[in-house]
């Protein structure tokens, strides 16, 4: 925590600079990228018959799509504009009216046809629903029943068979807050939250690491750092905004790296529409790429420091800060050994880089006074994303790139809801204020008045596997209570994802939209309850952007879903049916009252409480975590971790597949064509020599497959390192194995071994593949 307060937006430098163009051809004429003025109109059409409301929740509300962090259209990086397409696209889901009848309660078999993004478009949910197997259709039902059942069926399982998840989308820290309160109300630690699968291993990384469980700096240190790292992340598509804070760091010099597979096209030249030189000419982002192999980072990372060790021996303190590593960290011996023992064969082969390129990126970063390290899901989604993370803390800790201005650690968030879902402990492994450790249960239960169950929660992958347990099992999953989340489209094995689905006795799905997870039998019954969006929230909501900002964000008026319901007031009022007697320890009046509460809970919040107005917002934790290199740990220093390579489990001829996002929101798709690439759903994208010494052309019908799952797709042909593919996500989730979790922060893997094979080879051949599971299906017939 530091004492430097964040100073609010600055000026952005807007005298062109042609250095930093694209090309001297206005708008990129030509070249593939997005049409922002084209999109801008499309959504303003679909938005025609409440376009007031529209305009409301732009200029008053906080943004619902990622985590870069807006109120109304002003952020706190620079003065100007703030709004992208993405923020754009999801404004339907707040500004449409309910599912038509007719459409609601057709055939569920009708419904069932419908992919995501055809059932987003039917309309939000107007009333609560239910359906019991063999029905045809959704049927109406009262709030009253709805949760009376769901109060019915808490009270007669097992606290432990029930299951709490919730999404990332448009969630506020006032549902979040109350969700994780109610959850231990009602006996349970097994709540989770969308960050599961995508940052909880930078959470984890970073607090055993730092102590830290956030990014450690702002947007603004960006701006004017002598080397501005994006790791495994590609905030130009996911983040579209951050292009305008990486254009103004690069008027003030910045070099900006981009550590990847794929050599992306967004990362390296961006069209930014509110910045005029850009949006004519383009801007040149990456000053280098550096083409890693898919899990390839740690063996990147221990070169690096390879490197710096072996310029320390020529000229000591030409590479790291010893100042920093003496006053301000632990291990650095047990880190150098261990590095110094790597050999360089094998940090080349895990990487995918020579050690001449090892070495440029190790120089640069040697040579540079000040530092960010930005990443996303390239270096989380791994069984090893939480040592990834700390990797890129070793880095930032041997450079004392750490709690100082134009220095620092980000995990930068795709969604609006992930940073605070955490923090107000909708978590299995946090509470509000802290861990899950007998101190924090402790001065939580005296927050909150009652006694929170002391057994650890699972995370959610494992929730929804526990459905599979035998009937009697403590642990099986009988309730599930979701709000938000289409688990078929977000965990690997999809249809391993829908047998566990359909085992559970009574789902939830509390939502403002259908998805095709809702659409799933369940044993006994599937209820539907409609929330509303955060800016219909009596009393507004508060939101925590990925510089740790919490930003209010007002209720607009505007047309309403008559039956939908604040999110927290549905927790609350199911607790109040489950325990009435002690309905009195779960009340709340209103919005600020939970705030007020939050202020206490989690001691970081301290100022939430005073947030009322549009614009209102602070900064929790202050500038810079770990400011002046003083952690929030026990004895105050920054740990330095030796890292092993990860094991490569890839024999020859296979592929490593990764999974890439296109347009899209999340799991949601809003076009089957990337803008960045022109590349669709189902293509793959592929090395061309590679696709060359497998004889398949461009555009070609493909078979990628393993053991787990095949996927059809087209060949693309594009820049990635050679024996890497690129699957768009979640189409490509049918390849990935079930039930392979991070073992530190449990997020499932989302990489794998591929074999890639011309369509007509593999189905000339089918007869051939699949030795293992055919005999494990004989087994099966004789036993
Ligand atoms: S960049 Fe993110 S926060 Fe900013 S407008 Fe777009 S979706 Fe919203």
């Amino acid at each position: 925590m530091g004492n430097t307060k964040h100073e609010g937006p600055m000026k952005l430098e807007k005298t062109p600079d042609p250095k930093h163009w694209v090309s001297p051809v206005p708008f990129g004429l030509g070249k593939i990228k997005p049409k922002h003025i084209r999109d801008t109109m499309k959504v303003m059409w679909e938005n025609k018959d409440n376009l007031p409301y529209a305009t409301r929740i732009l200029t008053k509300g906080v943004c619902d799509g990622c985590a870069l962090g807006v109120s109304g259209l002003q952020d706190q990086t620079l003065k100007g504009p703030h709004l992208c397409t993405t923020r754009l696209n999801v404004l339907r889901l707040n500004t449409m009216p309910a599912i038509k009848e007719e459409v609601l309660h057709q055939d569920i078999d009708e419904l069932r046809k419908m992919d995501s993004s055809d059932l987003r478009k039917l309309g939000r949910i107007p009333y609560p629903l239910s359906r019991k197997p063999g029905e045809r259709q959704f049927k109406r039902i009262s709030w009253d029943e709805a949760l009376d059942k769901m109060a019915d069926k808490v009270k007669n399982i097992d606290p432990k068979q029930l299951a709490m998840f919730l999404t990332a989308r448009g969630i506020t820290n006032e549902s979040y807050y109350v969700a994780g309160k109610v959850a231990r109300f009602l006996g349970t630690n097994n709540i989770d939250n969308a960050s599961r699968i995508c940052h909880s291993p930078s959470k984890t990384a970073l607090s055993r690491s730092l102590g830290i469980g956030a990014s450690s700096c702002n947007y603004q240190d960006w701006i004017g750092s002598d080397v501005l790292v994006f790791w495994g992340s590609v905030a130009a598509n996911n983040q579209p905004v951050s292009t305008k804070y990486m254009y103004a760091a690069k008027r003030k010099g910045t070099k900006i790296i981009v550590i990847n597979p794929y050599y992306e096209p967004s990362m390296d030249e961006y069209w930014i529409p509110s910045i005029p030189d850009s949006a004519l000419f383009g801007t040149k982002i990456a000053d280098d790429v550096y083409q890693v192999n898919i899990g390839g980072d740690i063996a990147f990372m221990n070169g690096i420091m390879k490197h710096w060790f072996e310029m320390e021996e020529v000229q000591p303190g030409s590479a790291i800060d010893h100042d920093f590593i003496n006053e301000h960290t632990n291990g650095f011996t047990e880190l150098k050994e261990h590095v110094e023992n790597q050999k360089w064969s094998d940090l080349e082969q895990s990487s995918g880089l020579s050690k001449e390129r090892i070495e440029e990126l190790a120089m640069l970063l040697a040579k540079s006074k000040s530092g960010v390290f930005v990443w996303s899901m390239g270096l989380t989604q791994h069984r090893f994303g939480t040592d990834n993370i700390s990797q890129v803390a070793n880095l930032a800790m041997l450079k004392g790139f750490i709690g100082r201005e134009n220095c620092g650690v980000m995990p930068i968030r795709g969604h609006s809801g992930v940073q605070g879902s955490g923090e107000m402990g909708a978590d299995p492994f946090v509470l509000p204020g802290g861990g899950f450790t007998s101190e924090n249960i402790e001065r939580v239960e005296n927050v909150w008045g009652f006694d929170i169950p002391k057994w650890q929660g699972d995370i959610v992958g494992e929730s929804i596997e526990h459905a599979m347990l035998p009937d009697d099992h403590e642990r099986k999953m009988k309730m599930f209570y979701t709000s938000g989340g289409n688990f078929l489209e977000t965990m690997p094995d999809p249809a391993f994802i829908e047998q566990c689905l359909e085992e559970v006795e009574l789902r939830v799905h509390q939502d403002i939209i259908l998805n095709t997870s809702t659409l799933v039998d369940a044993k006994e019954e599937v209820l539907v309850l409609p929330a509303m969006t955060r800016y219909e929230q009596p009393g507004g909501g508060t939101s925590t952007s990925t510089e740790r900002m919490v930003y209010f964000s007002p209720e607009i008026k505007g047309p309403r879903i008559e039956e939908a319901r604040a999110e927290w007031d549905i927790y609350m009022d199911l607790a109040k049916r489950v325990k009435p007697d002690e309905k009195h320890l779960i009340e709340y009046e209103s919005a600020q009252q939970i705030r007020d509460e939050i202020a206490v809970g989690n001691p970081k919040y301290d100022g939430i409480q005073h947030l009322k107005d549009q614009g209102d917002v602070f900064q929790w934790g202050g500038a810079w975590l770990c400011e002046d290199g003083v952690c929030p740990t026990p004895d105050g220093r920054g740990n330095l971790l030796p890292i092993e390579i990860p094991e490569h489990r890839k024999t020859e001829g296979r592929f490593y597949v990764t999974t890439r996002r296109g347009k899209q929101f999340n799991s949601m798709i809003y076009n089957e064509k990337d803008p960045f690439n022109n590349a669709s759903r189902y293509d793959v994208l592929i090395n061309e020599d590679d696709a060359k010494k497998l004889e398949i052309q461009e555009g070609e019908a493909i078979v990628v497959y393993n053991q787990y799952g095949k996927l059809n797709g087209y060949a693309k042909f594009a820049n990635t390192r050679s024996e890497n593919v690129l699957v768009y996500w979640p189409e490509g989730n049918v390849l990935i194995p079930k039930g392979v979790y991070e073992k530190y922060a449990g997020i499932p893997e989302y990489n794998t071994a591929v074999i890639v094979e011309r369509a007509e080879t593999f189905h000339a051949q089918k007869d051939m593949k699949y030795v293992e599971k055919r005999v494990e299906e004989l087994e099966m017939e004789t036993t």
